[in-house]
């Protein structure tokens, strides 16, 4: 998972080793033994193990089991007891946790947020273990753009921007990318295109073609501010838009498809032009970072939560929420019935025909997802240039690995470490992925995972102690072909009054951005109703 790449060397972020020695932190490196893992020999010669360890580990966040009572219509808790409030938000990833920080600056305290989980935070949550702090998910936001303002006065409330500028600790060091291909690691995500003549100028020609699209204004952050429904790149896949510009070359088509599964976790087939094209010229070409933590989002879902307080109710599935004629809603939760003026819907929108009452399904399509976490008690051999954040491999099935100890300056460099490996499961229709994702067991993706890594770390299985995997199986929406003109996006009845949809889903881009935007734009129509009152 990453970001376009800086192509701008002059606004390069400071690499780890450089901001160790500029904050003075250096000290705390200088007394590690560096091993260099930067060659082909083996790191820390003479401590490999003879046999491969047994790896510890399992399955974690496992909730399928609600989501699938649910969708059978299983019996639920009978309500013992009624809350009346003004306002019930369902759903505590970024967007409800945003809807709640809208509402909160606005000096709105009457209402609640729900959260089935036993943490807020939905995709962006993590974990942490002796050796370090970790995503499950969502892992980076970039460096927001003038227009993403919200993003902006959030990053400033929680002190990562200031009148000097971006929070250094919080800009992604580099080396921000690498790819493993023709046997080695190499720079950047476009190191196989920069190979080759052809690779060279089919770059070349796909760059001028983004930048060509960036001046027409559709493609923007928040998505809202440009998308057209009309769009004529609404109307086809990417995979056509890319054969249409004569970008065929298999690099190139790599290229195209790591930036659609990495994103949206489809294919360029399964992906509309206007959501490929987006990936790559929403973003400014020389915008600096991203920012990044060692917890991923989880560093920003848990500040928010915070600032919630007992608002704040986890461990909380709403299982229906009910018409109460002109007086509102009624959100079954647990033993509770809260009566309320306006639900904010912030679970995914998928959910609604089974939870909100005369509510139609959306008719959008969500990708499979796999996220493992690997403990490794020490940095394996490889071959090429120095680690980056976020590794990638040209075979890989799945989208490579982030690392979590880059961005913490405590961490020795070949010392122990976290591997976030991602995978989106795109080669059958999301309904067998899912299938197949959930009878599989945790050995076989073990094992999957580290033939793969194997391919550019081969004493891999001697290094990693532990791995803890979770399983998303509507993970994000994908941006099929049309989905801007979707009824769901465009119909402002398509949500009964006093519902107020705000999952990142509807932007049909799971983006920590259009999930802060869309909370916060349910939140103010939360605000505008009880006003009204
Ligand atoms: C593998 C992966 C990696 C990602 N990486 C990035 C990244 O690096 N950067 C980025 O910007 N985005 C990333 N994303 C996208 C990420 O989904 C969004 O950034 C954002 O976190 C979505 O927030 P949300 O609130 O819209 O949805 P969700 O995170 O889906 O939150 C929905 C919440 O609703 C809750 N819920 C569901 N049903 C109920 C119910 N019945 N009652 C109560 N609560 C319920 C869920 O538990 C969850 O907390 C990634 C996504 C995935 C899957």
């Amino acid at each position: 998972m990453s970001p376009d790449e800086n192509k701008d060397s002059s606004s390069s972020p400071p690499s780890r080793r450089t901001f160790l020695l500029a904050s003075g932190a250096a000290v705390v490196a200088a007394g590690a033994a560096i091993v260099s893992r930067f060659t082909n020999a083996p790191a820390l010669l003479g401590l490999d193990r003879k046999s491969g360890p047994r790896i510890s580990g399992g399955w974690v966040n496992e909730s399928a089991a609600l989501g699938h009572r649910l969708r059978d219509g299983a019996s639920m808790p009978t309500p013992r007891r009624i809350v009346r409030v003004p306002a019930v938000a369902v759903g505590g990833g970024i967007a409800g946790l945003s809807a709640a920080w809208q509402l909160e600056r606005h000096g709105f305290r009457d209402y609640v947020l729900l959260e089935m989980e036993r943490d807020a935070g939905g995709n962006a949550r993590g974990g942490e273990n002796a050796v370090s702090r970790y995503p499950w998910a969502a892992h980076y936001v970039p460096v927001p753009g003038p227009r993403a303002t919200l993003v902006r006065e959030l990053f400033r409330e929680l002190g990562v921007l200031t009148d000097t500028g971006w929070d250094e600790r919080t800009l992604c060091f580099a080396p921000q990318e690498r790819l493993f291909v023709h046997g080695e690691w190499q720079s950047g995500l476009d190191a196989e295109l920069l190979g080759s003549h052809t690779g060279r100028d089919e770059l070349h020609r796909f760059d001028d073609l983004i930048a060509e699209q960036r001046r027409s204004g559709e493609f923007t952050i928040p998505m809202a501010l440009g998308a057209r429904a009309g769009s004529a790149l609404d109307r086809m896949s990417f995979a056509h838009w890319l054969d249409a510009a004569g970008l065929r070359s298999p690099a190139m088509r790599w290229y195209a498809e790591y930036g659609t599964r990495d994103d949206y976790g489809a294919s360029t087939r399964d992906t509309s032009a206007w959501a490929g094209v987006h990936y790559h010229a929403a973003r400014e070409p020389t915008e600096q970072g991203p920012l990044t933590w060692p917890e991923g989002n989880t560093w920003i879902a848990r500040r928010l939560a915070a600032r919630v307080g007992t608002r704040l109710i986890t461990g909380t599935p709403v299982h229906r929420i009910l018409s109460n004629g002109r007086k509102g809603w009624r959100v079954r939760a647990g033993d509770a019935e809260y009566l309320c003026d306006d639900v904010i819907f912030a679970a995914p929108t998928f959910l609604t025909p089974y939870i909100v009452e005369g509510m139609r399904a959306p008719g959008f399509v969500y990708s499979p997802w796999l996220v493992a976490n690997l403990t490794l008690d020490r940095w394996p051999e490889e071959r090429g240039v120095p680690p980056a954040w976020d590794n990638v491999l040209r075979s890989g099935v799945g989208l490579g690995y982030v690392v979590a100890t880059h961005q913490a300056l405590r961490a020795r460099e070949d010392g122990p470490t976290v591997w976030t490996y991602y995978c989106a499961l795109t080669t059958r229709d999301p309904a067998t992925e899912r299938r197949v994702l959930q009878t599989s067991t945790w050995s076989d993706w073990v094992e999957r995972i580290m033939m793969e890594l194997a391919v550019a770390h081969p004493n891999i299985r001697r290094c990693v102690t532990h791995v803890d995997i979770v399983r998303l199986g509507h993970a994000m929406v994908r941006p099929t072909v049309a989905f801007l003109g979707a009824d769901a996006r465009r119909d402002p009845q398509w949500a009964p009054r006093g519902i107020h949809l705000a999952h990142s889903d509807l932007s049909g881009l799971s983006l920590f951005e259009e999930a802060q935007y869309r909370g916060v734009v349910a939140a103010d129509a939360v605000l505008a109703s009880q006003h009204r009152r």
